[in-house]
């Protein structure tokens, strides 16, 4: 099992086993050992359907700390969909992992229940730009101490018009976290963002 020489734990392996993965696929081989070794930012040229919720997923899970049930890590993404399928996949990676809990934020749902969830203690949070705005304009999440931030298929984040909520997402979370941003084209909104937000990113192309 390659997975094995990608330098993931004992809980990830098992949960990957029972997934049936039997091969990383090429975004995860190439992702996952630079964001298990190094901190560092990163920037990923790939389509979806490639396995990038994993390629983010695995070496997050791994640099969590389940111990402490402070928000750690956002990762937004354009759509409701989108993010209960990265929220399902995050939760059957970390099923192993005892404390780790992961929450899903988005429109259309009620917003009381959602801040209720992150209350209890969420280290990760996953959530479409929109609702993760508001819910920061009322006062319902902390995102000032999180050590990571995902921005998944990015591109589609901006076409949808969300670059002020990016922007605005972002300055709120402190300078000193990795960001992974994961795209499948680079227009110039993208490359504004990386450029703005990021500090000297890892580029990988798939
Ligand atoms: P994603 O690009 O993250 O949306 O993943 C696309 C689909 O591929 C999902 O159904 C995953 O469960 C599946 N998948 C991800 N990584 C692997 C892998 N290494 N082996 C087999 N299936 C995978």
């Amino acid at each position: 099992n390659k997975f094995e020489q990608l330098g993931l734990n004992e809980s990830l392996l098992l949960a990957i086993k029972d997934l049936g993965f039997e091969n990383p696929s090429e975004v995860q081989e190439k992702a996952i050992p630079i964001l298990l070794e190094q901190n560092t930012d990163l920037v990923a040229l790939a389509q979806t359907g490639t396995g990038k919720t994993a390629a983010f997923g695995f070496p997050l899970i791994q640099k969590i700390n389940a111990e402490n049930r402070e928000t750690q890590a956002l990762i937004l993404s354009p759509t409701r969909e989108l993010c209960l399928q990265i929220t399902n996949g995050i939760k059957d990676y970390s099923k192993y992992i005892k404390g780790l809990h992961t929450v899903a934020v988005y429109g259309g749902a009620s917003i009381t229940d959602q801040a209720r969830d992150i209350k209890r203690g969420a280290q990760i949070i996953v959530a479409t730009p929109g609702r993760m705005q508001d819910m920061i304009n009322r006062g319902l999440v902390n995102i000032k101490n999180i050590d990571f931030c995902i921005l998944d298929e990015a591109d589609e984040m901006l076409n949808m018009g969300f670059y002020e909520d990016i922007c605005s997402i972002l300055s709120d979370t402190p300078k000193e976290k990795n960001t992974w941003l994961f795209s499948a084209t680079m227009p110039a909104e993208v490359a504004r963002i990386a450029k703005q937000f990021m500090s000297d990113p890892v580029e990988i192309t798939v």
